[in-house]
């Protein structure tokens, strides 16, 4: 799952490129090693901006506890740009783990060792 594959083969790619490139993220719709179908409808991609929406405020509540403590400082300033860095910086990585945790938790796909490359 940390590694963005397949489910049920746990070797195909999720997505291709590099989050922090500058082309635009892209997932593929199947599986290169098992051919399983990763986006099953149009737009079942959509309900993982919840996942992602999620893991923005965690990052920032975070982030602001964090700073909070290391600085006592109570200047909005200090807070929005660092919350701010914090939410660009990690957009890219909220955009991944959310479509995989959508992948791995709605659908029950079982790891099969039949599409693992190793047997
Ligand atoms: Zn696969």
């Amino acid at each position: 799952m940390a590694s963005c594959r397949c489910p049920r083969c746990r070797t195909g790619k999720v997505f291709y490129g590099n989050p922090y490139s500058f082309k635009r993220q892209r997932s593929n719709q199947v599986c290169a090693h098992c051919g399983l179908y990763f986006e099953i409808e149009p737009g079942y991609f959509y309900i993982s901006m919840y996942f992602s929406y999620a893991f923005a405020v965690f990052e920032t509540l975070l982030t602001a506890f964090l700073l909070y403590s290391f600085t006592q400082s109570e200047s909005p300033w200090l807070y929005g740009f660092f919350l701010i860095c914090v939410i660009v910086v990690m957009a890219p990585i909220n955009y991944r783990y959310s479509r995989i945790l959508l992948l791995y938790m709605t659908r029950k796909i079982k790891y099969d060792s039949r599409y693992d490359s190793d047997h």
